[in-house]
């Protein structure tokens, strides 16, 4: 491996987003994640799998890269798979956004859509594995059941917060990321846990599919990326604080708020993390120090409800939350 993509994956700036709620000025530090290369949290986890896998040999030159994935998975393994040479075969349910399907083709790698029929995201896994059987030389990276994925947040993201916020002089008191692997929530959790024993570590879920709560998929929704009908190996729900849950719909709100009112287009995943921030920051005192994760932008999802009209229900809590203004901390600077 001789390219270095390193360069361009992670070291991303925190956005402090300043707010107004109950009548008190508050802030959360949110890590911009759509800085990375192909524009996603993703690509950490899939450059390291991927230079980790070649350190110990698993990985080798002219190995097909197979992986199931709701998206932004994809789109990284298939940019960076890609352009190391790779056949990239990516195996993900119908129903995800045009956009990301049309990504991972312009990349270069082979899509393989999963109906519901085909058992859609648990058959994507499925499919993928036996495609594994099948064929000689293939590489399963597999995401959902990698320790290597938390380890890439507990190696990069975690220590960047870490210099971001101490730059500041501030220790996190809470974090926030909605799951889809987990490895977010696992990596960057035990990372600032190390650093603050204290520190309160929430996995996100979507309140209309409560799968971490209920341990299988149940109802709909639209928070792609997260929630992905089945609680992930990696996930060790006794190590982490409680389940905070967000409508789908709260969350496409924040994140036309942030789209409208601070010019920050955001996908619909980075809306719930910040609502769920706000929840658990208010649970604490509303001036903790608060981390989520702003994981990719507005662009996938462009053929989705986000650029639709929402109605606002009962007990939504971004129409309470006045976004005033941000700052940026880079990261480099901290360095
Ligand atoms: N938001 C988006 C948009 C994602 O693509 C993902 C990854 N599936 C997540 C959140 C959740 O990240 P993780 O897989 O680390 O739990």
């Amino acid at each position: 491996m001789d390219r270095h993509f390193d360069i361009i994956v992670g070291h991303t700036p925190i956005i402090q987003i300043f707010y107004r709620y109950k009548g008190e000025a508050r802030s959360v530090f949110c890590k911009y994640e759509t800085f990375n290369m192909t524009g996603s949290i993703k690509d950490r986890m899939a450059l390291y799998i991927i230079t980790r896998s070649y350190e110990l040999g698993i990985l080798k030159p002219g190995d097909t890269i197979a992986e199931a994935t709701s998206g932004n998975t994809g789109i990284s393994f298939s940019a960076i798979g890609r352009a190391l040479g790779h056949r990239v075969i990516i195996f993900m349910p119908d129903w995800m956004s045009e956009e990301r399907k049309r990504l991972i083709a312009s990349f270069g790698a082979e899509v393989r859509l999963v109906s519901k029929e085909e058992g859609g995201f648990l058959g994507s896994i499925a499919m993928s594995r036996q495609y594994a059987e099948d064929n000689a030389h293939v590489f399963l990276p597999m995401q959902f059941d990698n320790p290597l994925n938390a380890e890439a947040h507990m190696r990069t993201t975690g220590p960047e917060i870490r210099r971001q916020l101490g730059s500041l002089g501030l220790v996190p008191d809470v974090f926030v990321a909605g799951v889809g692997t987990g490895g977010t929530v696992m990596g960057v959790g035990a990372y600032l846990r190390e650093w603050n024993p204290g520190v309160r570590v929430h996995p996100l879920e979507p309140a209309n599919s409560p799968t971490l709560s209920t341990g299988h998929k149940v109802g709909k929704h639209r928070i792609q990326g997260i929630s992905d009908e089945f609680i992930p190996s990696i996930v060790d729900l006794g190590s982490l604080d409680r389940v905070v849950q967000v409508d789908d719909g709260d969350a496409i709100l924040m994140g036309q708020k942030f789209a409208r009112e601070l010019g920050l287009g955001l996908g619909i995943s980075s809306g719930a993390n910040f609502l769920g921030a706000v929840m658990a920051q208010d649970a604490l005192d509303g001036q903790a120090t608060a981390v989520t994760i702003f994981c990719d932008s507005n662009k996938k999802y462009l053929s989705t409800d986000l650029i639709k009209n929402e109605p606002v229900k009962d007990g939504f809590l971004s129409p309470e939350i006045e976004l005033t203004h941000f700052k940026l901390l880079r990261c480099a600077e901290v360095q």
